[in-house]
């Protein structure tokens, strides 16, 4: 029987590597999935990656940041999963919403075709049109990017219940004639007590891959250390695949290496072999090994302290929950040849011991207060940005932290007692921070699900103000994620001893950014401009942040 070959969608020029996890999860498949990017970008090639979470949320939107991590923001409003983030720093292109494929999405659209009587009167089936679904999308983002290379990545673990539907609807694909390989990300655990790496656990996930009928092609081995030769040997006979095949996949210093250290191997050559073209050598991934290299040999610091809230569960995932942050944080600091140094501050705590506010912020070059939702831990965030005004410490705020710096001037230096925002004191005196008519609807109905000011939007910038200096320019475009605003009415009130609202949406009426000017650098902007943030292109307004910062390290 001849197969039919749905790729006509996709113009069947599209190749696909598809990425899936092996025996544990955190493996950081966003990272090799990057890293196979970064690689192929250097060949010449066009590169889009899509990211596929089993959840049943249509998006990352509703979720805790420290159960899920950090929601990353797209350009056009997407809030999604944390590893379309890697994408875009390791890619440097501008990802779509429709690049992160939730199982509640496709189950969204099936229902309501349903719904509609789309399907003709048919049973409609997990096996054929869930499948069928996943596949039309795929096939969408890859005919949308017009990309050479799509790289999925498939979230979970082999032998979840939950990603069995990707999995069939990718090995269709291998059996409807698209061009694909398969890369497996395994773990291979070291056990003290033997003092060996053992490969069992990936000889299982592999057996588990072959029972969803996909065969991998190349196997990434992720573990503490290097992967040596009897190791490859065993996982090649074994999982069926050659030994060069098995990338040894140690943890390392610096995730920019990956890329150079993974094509050292020959997977450059192994994946053109599986392609038919032909690789032309690893000269052109100097440019990450450099990178790699210049953040190993850095010498001196920078610190910088980092007011947020969302630590309650531990510092395992701490870091997930600002990963942006922290990368912006990092690249400028690289790009000043300066080690970074964060220091995560608890503002619940701040709260309970004022007296720590002192000791903590003293101890560092610069502070960010990035974003977040709810009551908690703002009057710690207003206390720590108060004494960085009065203190002259560099200052970042992030969204929240504009907010929480407008309310601590509007209390302390313009005589409005009880200032705050309607989002944690509906009965406030002054809303100096308050929710737009549009927003407040859409509340009104529970309708937490996008009912945010997302993605894009343009902001004018105050010619000689500093924001305009550290973007070189009298516009910025800006990402957005939150659902309230400085208050309008309050901003001439507001726009007094030393604050100033240097930078607004194009129609005026919405505060964008701000600045003191009785301050060697206090900012903040209602966007997230961690989400633009490049390794080696760092963001104006932490370069910024950083430059004030290690001024602030030398006079200290
Ligand atoms: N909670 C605030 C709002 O919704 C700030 C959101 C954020 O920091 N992203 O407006």
């Amino acid at each position: 029987m001849a197969i039919k070959n749905t790729c006509v969608d996709c113009s069947s020029k599209t190749k696909w590597i598809i990425v899936t996890g092996g025996v544990v999860s955190g493996l950081g498949k966003g990272v090799v999935t990057s890293s196979l990017g970064a690689m192929l970008k250097t060949q010449g090639f066009s590169v889009a990656a899509t990211k596929i979470d089993p959840y049943i949320n249509i998006d990352a939107g509703t979720m805790r940041p420290t159960v899920h991590g950090e929601v990353f923001v797209t350009y056009d409003g997407g809030e999604t999963d944390q590893d379309l983030g890697n994408y875009e720093r390791f890619l440097d292109y501008k990802i779509s919403r429709t690049s992160n494929i939730t199982t509640g999405q496709i189950y969204q659209t099936i229902i309501q075709k349903e719904r509609n009587l789309e399907y003709g009167g048919s049973d409609v089936e997990v096996t054929k049109h869930v499948p069928e679904e996943i596949k039309r999308r795929l096939f969408e983002n890859a005919s949308k990017s017009d990309a050479d290379f799509m790289l999925v990545e498939i979230g979970g673990t082999v032998g979840d219940y939950q990603n069995i539907v990707f999995l069939e609807a990718v090995r269709q694909m291998k059996q409807e004639g698209c061009q694909i390989m398969f890369v497996h990300v395994s773990y291979l655990p070291m056990l003290g007590n033997v003092g060996e790496l053992k490969t069992k656990p990936t000889q299982h996930s592999v057996r588990a891959l072959n029972g969803a009928g996909i065969f991998a092609d190349v196997i990434i081995a992720r573990s503490t250390m290097p992967i040596d030769a009897p190791r490859k040997e065993k996982i090649s006979y074994f999982c069926n695949i050659d030994p060069q095949d098995v990338i040894s996949a140690p943890d390392v210093p610096s995730i920019y290496q990956i890329p150079a250290d993974y094509a050292a191997q020959g997977l450059g050559e192994t994946v053109a072999k599986h392609f038919g073209f032909v690789w032309k050598g690893n000269g052109a991934l100097s440019k990450w090994q450099d990178f790699a290299k210049k953040v190993k040999s850095l010498s001196g610091k920078v610190t910088i302290g980092i007011v947020g809230k969302y630590f309650d569960i531990g510092s395992c995932t701490l870091e997930d929950s600002y990963i942006s942050v922290i990368e912006a944080v990092k690249s400028a600091t690289y790009a000043l040849g300066k080690k970074p140094d964060i220091v995560w501050m608890d503002s619940k705590e701040f709260e309970e011991h004022p007296e720590k506010i002192k000791a903590q912020l003293d101890a560092v070059d610069g502070v960010i207060v990035p974003g977040g939702f709810g009551k908690t831990g703002v009057e710690g965030k207003i206390a720590a940005i108060k004494y960085c005004r009065e203190q002259k410490i560099p200052f970042l705020g992030i969204c929240y932290g504009l907010q929480m710096a407008v309310i601590e001037h509007a209390r302390n230096l313009c005589n409005l007692a009880g200032a705050s925002s309607t989002e944690f004191d509906e009965n406030t005196p002054h809303p100096v921070i308050a929710i737009l008519p549009k927003q407040a609807e859409l509340l009104a109905k529970n309708q937490y699900g996008n009912s945010m000011r997302l993605g894009d939007y343009p902001a004018d910038l105050t010619s000689g103000s500093v924001i305009a200096k550290v973007y070189g320019s009298n516009k910025a475009i800006e990402r957005h994620r939150h659902r309230f605003e400085v208050n309008p009415e309050y901003v001439e009130r507001l726009e007094t001893n030393g604050m100033v609202f240097s930078g607004r949406s194009p129609d005026h009426k919405l505060v964008e950014f701000l600045e003191r000017s009785d301050h060697p650098y206090f900012v903040a902007t209602q966007a997230h401009p961690e989400f633009t943030s490049r390794p080696m292109n760092p963001q104006p307004l932490f370069k910024g942040l950083l430059e004030a910062a290690e001024a602030r390290s030398k006079n200290k």
